[in-house]
């Protein structure tokens, strides 16, 4: 139960003053949430502030600057009767100079009231020079000496969206400000004051009614506070959950490694010694009496499906069940078709349970793995419906982590007792966020590529010379090779994306014929796997495609990649998608299309991926260029991001805040002290109160 003082923070922003159904929509794009609540408005951080202490005389001002100056009001020109769309002006001055205030659409009553000639005034918003004249449009305040005793002297700046303005924001913000209650401290009394925190209501106040621009910088008493809160909020919720799966004893499972000795001889090559190392972290894990909580880290192509099928192998000659679920039914297929023949070689029953499997098949699938007839099932997250049902269900694998929340990795562990989980993730995250985003996990890294691969030779061609690009690619698919063409992002929407992809294809079909196929995410799932599979087995050449081949797809013969608007994409993105080739023995080649000219980071972007095909190196460096540490692009998802927190900023506190949460839940583990009790209260605040669920009953 939410403790009742936070109602009022929970309240949708509809009860604040001024903030109707209509405005309502804007905050929610703003806040990214659909029903945004007056917590979602107060965690919405300033991005500047306005300064009105100091007043420039006219001749000081800083074009784009936002200043506040003190005038007297010259001249009202309105527009020409010719021109009436032409702009109002009037003109002002001081001691030093001149300064014309522009208004478009004005209202000349409402103006030659707000600026009667000869009157002074205090105006304020941001000057600049045009046609050698300094201007103001539509300056933010105008206020008389009255107006403006009565304004703040540091005001704050709000990122905003269209059609919702500054003065809406300031106004619920005050409103949510009004809101805040009183709430107990949840953080360790002695650190609040060494690091001269102020408590959460103070800091938001601070931040949204500063009282010097200092007040709103990341770095700040206030703001770092919450960036603090919200990392341990964070790591509690994370600490709650391993503390959840480790306190059910797990079952020692041990095998003789009889079956993944009949796996190893099926393969055609051996194991890399970091799948080796991985293996051997693996099995001591499950033979051990407690839970198995570890992560396999891994670049694109560094073989983690077999080393998730000697994981499931381990348990399945104990007699149990293992489940490999994964983000996406193309993927889900792909790790099946890898698995099938060297489980059938080693005698392991295993089948694929998807979204798409209905009736009577379904319901066969479902009976055999009741009955334990099945060992190891693949599926996308149609795994955990309540239907499905295991007889003894001894591990769950999940690849691809990042694109399940956490109560789903929970859904999956809980159709069995005590089960060992292994998660698979391919985008190699900096050390720093493998904290952040999975807590205290253990990890197995796959630093090596299988050998024999050879470096992808990348290069970066201007989309002005994709004719020559298409004529590379006819002769590449008359000599029998394989490339795919991935086409621009348009927009954070697979429908959008679409439209370029199908033009693409289009045109590419006419040159090329049969050869040429498309997929992607809007298709029907039997027809992506059709294309899938023509492309897999040869049949096709060219696979169209838009991002949907991020993850996971493995085609070895494949040695072409070809990404158009490659600017557009994330570096970790064009690794990924990268990654799609060099997967054989054959020479591959990664072509980045970009249109110019290049910003300053879309060209870091592209240079670092021409230089370094370390995807260590490249997650580091995206870290770096993003700032934001928005590296796994789940800030949408809302699971591991942060809305306050800025890594390059807070992410010294990060270890502070894992070492806090874990000391507070070793002394408290049920939360009930009275710092426990506040916790509770943080929990709520940050949305991490899913975890509280998993705090032991009674
Ligand atoms: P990822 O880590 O991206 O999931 P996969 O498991 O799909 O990588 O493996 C990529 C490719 O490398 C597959 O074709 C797989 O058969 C092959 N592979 C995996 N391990 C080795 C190895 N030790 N030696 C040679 N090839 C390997
Ligand atoms: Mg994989």
């Amino acid at each position: 139960m939410r403790p009742p003082v936070l109602n009022p923070l929970f309240a949708a922003i509809t009860s604040l003053p001024g903030v109707g159904p209509k405005l309502a929509v804007l905050y929610g794009k703003l806040l990214g949430r659909d029903e945004p609540r007056v917590i979602d408005l107060l965690l919405h951080m300033p991005s500047g502030t306005i300064d009105r202490r100091a007043r420039p005389k006219l001749n000081e001002v800083v074009p784009g600057q936002v200043v506040t100056v003190s005038v007297t009001v010259e001249d009202h020109r309105g527009p020409p009767p010719n021109r009436p769309r032409a702009p109002y002006r009037v003109v002002t001055s001081d001691d030093t100079g001149t300064l014309t205030l522009t208004f478009f659409h004005a209202k000349r009553d409402y103006l030659e009231k707000l600026l009667p000639i000869g009157e002074k005034r205090y105006v304020s918003g941001t000057a600049e020079f045009y046609d050698g004249m300094l201007q103001m449009v539509h300056p933010d305040r105008v206020v008389d000496e009255k107006g403006f005793a009565d304004l703040p002297l540091v005001e704050p700046v709000y990122p905003l969206t269209e059609n919702l303005n500054l003065g809406h924001v300031r106004k619920a913000m005050d409103g949510a400000l009004s809101r805040l209650p009183d709430l107990p401290e949840w953080q360790d009394e002695a650190w609040v004051s060494r690091e001269r925190f102020p408590g959460f209501a103070d800091a938001l106040r601070s931040l949204h009614k500063p009282a010097e621009p200092h007040d709103i910088a990341p770095e700040s008493p206030a703001w770092t506070r919450l960036a603090f809160d919200e990392m341990l909020a964070g790591q509690l919720a994370l600490a709650l959950m391993r503390a959840q799966m480790r306190r059910q004893a797990g079952r020692g499972t041990s095998s003789e490694g009889q079956l993944r000795a009949r796996i190893l001889k099926a393969l055609p090559y051996t194991l890399t010694h970091s799948q080796q190392q991985a293996v051997n972290d693996i099995v001591n894990d499950l033979a051990l009496p407690q839970r198995m909580l570890r992560l396999v880290q891994g670049d694109v192509g560094s073989g983690k499906t077999v080393v998730a099928l000697i994981a499931a192998a381990t348990v399945i000659e104990a007699g149990r069940q293992a489940a490999l679920m994964a983000p996406t039914e193309i993927l889900a297929r792909q790790h099946f078709a890898t698995i099938e023949p060297l489980a059938k070689a080693a005698g392991i029953n295993v089948a694929l349970l998807t979204g798409r499997d209905r009736g009577g098949e379904r319901k066969a699938i479902l009976d055999r793995l009741a009955l334990g007839e099945i060992d190891l099932i693949v599926g996308t997250h149609a795994l955990f419906q309540d239907e499905v049902l295991f007889h003894d269900l001894a591990l769950a694998i999940v690849d691809e982590q990042h694109r399940f929340g956490v109560h789903q990795r929970l859904a999956l562990t809980q159709k069995g007792e005590a089960v060992d989980v292994l998660v698979l993730t391919a985008t190699p995250i900096p050390r720093t966020l493998v904290l952040t985003f999975f807590g205290d996990m253990d990890l197995s890294e796959l630093r090596e590529k299988p050998p024999g691969r050879q470096p992808i030779d990348t290069r970066t061609i201007p989309l002005d010379r994709v004719a020559e690009v298409e004529d590379a690619i006819g002769r590449a698919i008359s000599e029998g090779k394989r490339a795919y063409w991935v086409c621009p992002l348009v927009e954070e929407s697979e429908k959008v994306d679409l439209a370029a992809a199908e033009a693409r294809y289009e045109d590419l079909r006419q040159r090329f014929g049969a050869k040429v196929d498309l997929v992607h995410g809007k298709m029907k799932a039997a027809d992506k796997d059709a294309a899938m599979g023509r492309f897999a087995s040869g049949k096709s050449q060219l696979l169209i495609a838009t991002t949907v081949i991020e993850v996971g797809v493995d085609v070895p013969e494949a040695t072409i990649m070809v990404i158009e608007h490659a600017e557009r994409f994330g570096l970790a993105q064009l690794h990924q998608l990268r990654g799609r080739v060099g997967r054989g023995a054959g020479k591959s080649t990664c072509l980045l299309l970009y249109k110019g000219p290049l910003g300053e980071t879309a060209e870091a972007r592209l240079r670092i991926l021409r230089e370094s095909e370390d995807g260590f190196r490249i997650a580091e460096e995206d870290l770096r260029l993003r700032g934001e540490g928005d590296v796994l692009g789940t800030r949408q998802s809302g699971d591991p991001g942060f809305h306050v927190a800025r890594l390059e900023t807070h992410g010294k506190y990060l270890g502070a805040a894992r070492d806090d949460a874990k000391l507070m839940l070793e002394r408290d583990p049920n939360l009930q002290s009275e710092r426990g009790a506040a916790l509770r209260h943080l929990l709520y605040l940050f949305g991490k109160d899913e975890a509280i669920k998993l705090i032991r009953a009674g």
